[in-house]
């Protein structure tokens, strides 16, 4: 069995506790108009170009059998990636590594193998592995092995997860990791489908059953978007919504930045993202302060 991922970073400290191996599945059930990680929304492998290494000397042009690659008039290398087949001849031309494919698929032993390469770090800090994407769950079966293996190991595991997944896979893979970090972007489920491509109906949903059937504790992640997400009725929905559960035990306000814009572009997906205002300091330690007053700790990043 293997699992396919787009990264992982080592040294993570925003991901839960302690210092952190963080490991991004690739594929997600939701498209957030700001996602800042769009390399893990398909499950499939891309084509990736880093305009910012490249010196547009044009050898992958040359290299590509299938027409895939032109340049701007000032040099600038741009990609139909609906006709790229993945072949790599492009890459290998490449002296600078401007052009990527994003994706590669491991075994749990090899991700284990690399997991374990931090072990010292993880174990004096107190942190662990944080399992994200994308959608860990979209690959519940892998994850799920994932999160056996790493238990028996004596490593702790928190889950990052949309909550977008049936109940069944839900409960019982959540349920083995250590911790969930639990993304609660809106209440509203005309809003939600609007700027998420989903309802929040089965995150809800699974979230109260969640909490209800296990003792698991949950950090919510609140990624703070001006004009989509930070107004007094969505603050209200949610404080109401969260205090009616026993295991939130944090909230992490993240504010929206702007740094999938440049990804989305180079994935060749300009057409798929919004771009937002960036929230200030006053609207983030607003917001902090909102669910603080209400009685949760609540922080502002991971
Ligand atoms: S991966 Fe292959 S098909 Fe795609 S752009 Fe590169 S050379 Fe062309
Ligand atoms: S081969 Fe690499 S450095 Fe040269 S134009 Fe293509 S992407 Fe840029």
């Amino acid at each position: 069995m293997k699992g396919t991922f787009f990264d992982l970073k080592r040294y993570a400290v925003h991901d839960g506790p302690g210092i952190r191996v963080t490991v991004f599945f690739k594929g997600c059930p939701l498209h957030c108009l700001w996602c800042h990680n769009p390399e893990g929304i398909s499950p499939e492998k891309e084509l990736m170009l880093l305009p910012s290494r490249c010196a547009r000397c044009g050898d992958c042009l040359r290299a590509c059998r299938h027409g895939v690659l032109s340049q701007e008039p000032d040099g600038e290398v741009v990609a139909d990636h609906s006709r790229c087949t993945l072949c790599g001849d492009c890459i290998k031309a490449c002296a600078r590594d401007a052009i990527q494919i994003v994706g590669w698929e491991a075994t749990i032993a090899e991700i284990v193998t690399e997991i374990e390469k931090d072990r010292s770090f993880f174990d004096q800090s107190g942190g662990g592995v944080t399992l994200t994407g994308g959608e860990p769950l979209l690959q519940a079966e892998f994850t799920e092995a994932l999160i056996d293996e790493l238990k028996l190991r004596g490593v702790h595991v928190a889950l990052d997860t949309s909550g977008y997944a049936p109940e069944e896979t839900f409960l019982r893979v959540a349920g083995k990791s250590d911790l969930v970090l639990f993304d609660l972007k809106l209440m509203d489920e005309g809003k939600h489908k609007k700027f998420t491509g989903v309802s929040n109906q089965l995150i809800l949903h699974n979230f109260r059953v969640f909490d209800s059937k296990t003792q698991v504790p949950v950090w919510a992640r609140f990624p703070l978007i001006p004009g989509v997400n930070d107004d007094g009725e969505n603050l209200e929905e949610m404080a109401d919504f969260l205090a009616s559960l026993k295991n939130v035990k944090l909230i992490n306000i993240l504010p929206y930045h702007k740094g999938g814009v440049e990804k989305f572009r180079r994935l060749g997906r300009e057409n798929e993202f919004v771009v937002f205002n960036s929230p200030t300091e006053e609207n983030i330690n607003g917001v902090v302060k909102f669910f603080q007053d209400r009685g949760f700790k609540a922080k502002k990043g991971g």
